[in-house]
């Protein structure tokens, strides 16, 4: 299948929009490159609903289709001739579009209101000839695509007949032989998709695309506007808006026949999933299903040129319009007409399933995804806060296990771990004021120590004093034992006595000199070990200068992570408050529905 969803995965910041726009599971890949979470499409998946690309406001998505291709074949003089969906109606500048497509060389101009018309008439006719039990509408690709994808189930409630689009092209083919090739201006981006699966229209050239090339290249538009080459519709101009095809069916069957409507994101692949798990007797007849909330008027390739409010305005002056002109007995000619002209089996189509990835995973394998995303308590497992994408962590868990998204993108795990860095970042904190106390501590007994070697130095310096005041009487003693031992000679052997206190006196002011040496040699060591302790208490001091400074950066540090993580937390509760807020969005898509379902029965539309 042709990929029509493209993307600039550069401009992508892993916002996860996309995910939570998504009707299908597994259609949006996950992954990180260099830190960065990006979300890519899985072609073989996505069934071209265009949501994301509306939805990604960094426009990263966006589509092909084949205007560019379109334009130059009709410039190189390649016959085609083109129909036209009715939202060009709705468009300003829409019909000196088509005026300016006609001078490049367009042959004929048909509007796809005459396929709307041949496919009311198909549906009756098939409803009335098959009684069925039940049948979904097919006018959307992306819808038709789901289910050939994802409930093979539906398919035999898909209705058989062509779109409105095809239904025309069909009739330009067969009953109009107009051999140019087709291009249909078209106001879906998924029909590219019905073209290639049918092989009646060559180009789907989109609106959208067709307004920003006339834009880009500074084009002016001919203030003619076109007019179409057949004869005018009736009440299929009506398709285009939501519960087109109900009003159709319901004008010939009446309230008879039970039309169920669902229309829009979150809405009507929602309503398709309960329709699949239905009892059968509870299904409606019809099934009026629209992949876009407000019908193809606007379209996932309209350019929205005028506010919604104008349009809906437009819409209700046509369909009045539409009922003022067009009776009963005009409808009932308009389907003899059909009847006689056309071939039924000409407008059927059939249905073939489409082969994609299994998404089955078991309930082990889901437990295994818990414990990836760090979940396991029943608050964790149910958080539920869709800011990874996906709407449940049930979910999530299974895309983690499938290889769709990664554990890094649950922001209820990211809390988590960013709480437990708080806790730690908390008890450092905590560790580093007692630290700071321990040293001041410390600090504080060296000022002590400090002290002591004072007195110490003051001791050992009083000692030096007092070993100098003993080597001097030492010295004097020795002279006056010399002088004694002298005197003890001169006086014989009267002296003898005296002569021996004498040596004993010298020997001892010797000993003494010795004594007074070695103290000296300990005063001078402990002088020296007293510096060195000095010296040490000096550096210590510094350290703990330094170590005091760098604990109170590390606790500023520490308080302001604290603070910031607390300010990013309250910021995290914020973006999953504002997601759950999204995640709410279909609500109000379906009221804006139920809107304009109110609208759909403005008082002229009695039947
Ligand atoms: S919406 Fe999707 S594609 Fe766009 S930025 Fe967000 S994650 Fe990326
Ligand atoms: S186009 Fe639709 S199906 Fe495809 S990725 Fe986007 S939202 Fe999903
Ligand atoms: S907690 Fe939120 S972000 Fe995490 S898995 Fe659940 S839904 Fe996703």
């Amino acid at each position: 299948m042709r990929k029509i969803i493209n993307e600039d995965i550069a401009k992508c910041v892993g916002c996860n929009r996309c995910i939570r726009v998504c009707p299908v599971e597994g259609a949006n890949h996950v992954y990180k490159d260099n830190d960065v979470i990006k979300v890519s499409i899985e072609p073989e998946r996505c069934i071209a609903c265009g949501f994301c690309i509306d939805t990604c406001r960094h426009k990263v998505r966006f589509y092909e289709d084949d205007t560019e291709q379109f334009l130059s074949d009709l410039r190189r003089g390649e016959p085609i001739s083109l129909f036209v969906a009715p939202a060009i109606q709705v468009i300003e500048g829409g019909m000196q579009m088509l005026m300016w497509l006609r001078k490049q060389g367009v042959k004929k101009i048909i509007d796809a209101s005459i396929g709307a018309d041949i496919c009311t008439w198909a549906h009756i006719r098939y409803i009335e000839k098959n009684n069925p039990h039940a049948v979904i509408t097919q006018p959307c690709p992306a819808i038709v695509n789901y289910i050939l994808k994802y409930k093979h189930s539906l398919i035999r409630y898909l209705s058989p007949v062509h779109s409105p689009m095809l239904c025309t092209a069909i009739w330009m083919k067969r009953y109009d032989r107009n051999t140019d090739a087709i291009a249909a201006i078209s106001p879906c981006v998924a029909k590219a998709h019905e073209f290639e699966q049918t092989g009646y229209v060559k180009y789907n050239v989109t609106i959208k695309n067709l307004m920003h090339y006339i834009r880009d290249n500074d084009i002016e538009l001919p203030e003619q506007a076109s007019g179409f080459d057949n004869r005018e519709a009736a009440f299929g101009r009506l398709y285009s808006m939501p519960g087109g095809l109900k009003e159709n069916l319901e004008f010939y069957f009446g309230k008879n026949l039970r039309i169920d409507q669902a229309e829009g994101q979150g809405v009507v692949y929602e309503s398709i999933d309960a329709y699949a798990e239905e009892n059968p007797a509870m299904l409606p007849t019809v099934f009026d299903v629209l992949n876009c909330g407000e019908g193809c008027n606007l379209g996932t390739a309209v350019e929205h040129n005028i506010s919604r409010f104008a349009t809906h305005s437009m819409m209700d002056d046509s369909r009045k319009q539409i009922l003022k002109t067009f009776d009963r007995d005009y409808y009932n000619r308009m389907l003899a007409h059909f009847d006689q002209r056309l071939n039924m089996n000409d407008f059927i189509r059939k249905y073939l399933p489409m082969a994609t990835k299994s998404m089955a995973v078991t309930e082990d394998l889901i437990e295994e995804g818990y414990q990836r995303l760090h979940k396991s308590t029943e608050i964790q497992k149910t958080f539920d806060c869709a800011a990874c994408g996906c709407d449940t962590c049930y979910e999530m868990a299974k895309a983690v296990m499938l290889g769709d998204n990664i554990p890094e993108n649950c922001i209820q795990m990211l809390h988590d771990e960013i709480t437990d860095v708080l806790n730690i970042a908390v008890s450092n904190i905590s560790t580093a004021t007692l630290l700071e106390n321990d040293i001041s501590e410390i600090q504080e007994q060296s000022g002590t120590i400090s002290e002591f070697m004072i007195t110490l130095t003051e001791g050992i310096t009083k000692f030096e004093t007092i070993s100098k005041s003993i080597l001097s009487i030492a010295t004097h003693t020795n002279l006056v034992a010399l002088n004694a031992s002298i005197e003890a000679a001169r006086a014989g052997i009267h002296g003898k006595a005296f002569a021996v206190v004498a040596e004993e006196v010298q020997s001892l002011a010797a000993k003494s000199k010795e004594v007074v040496s070695e103290s000296e040699e300990i005063s001078k060591k402990s002088q020296k070990a007293i510096t060195a302790v000095n010296d040490l208490l000096t550096n210590i001091s510094g350290s703990y200068e330094k170590a005091n400074i760098s604990i109170s950066v590390l606790n500023q540090s520490l308080s302001k992570i604290v603070d910031s993580i607390d300010i990013d937390l309250d910021a995290k509760k914020k973006i999953a408050d504002t997601t759950v807020s999204q995640a709410q969005l279909p609500e109000s898509v379906t009221l804006a529905s139920d809107d304009s379902d109110d609208y759909d029965k403005v008082p002229e539309y009695t039947h």
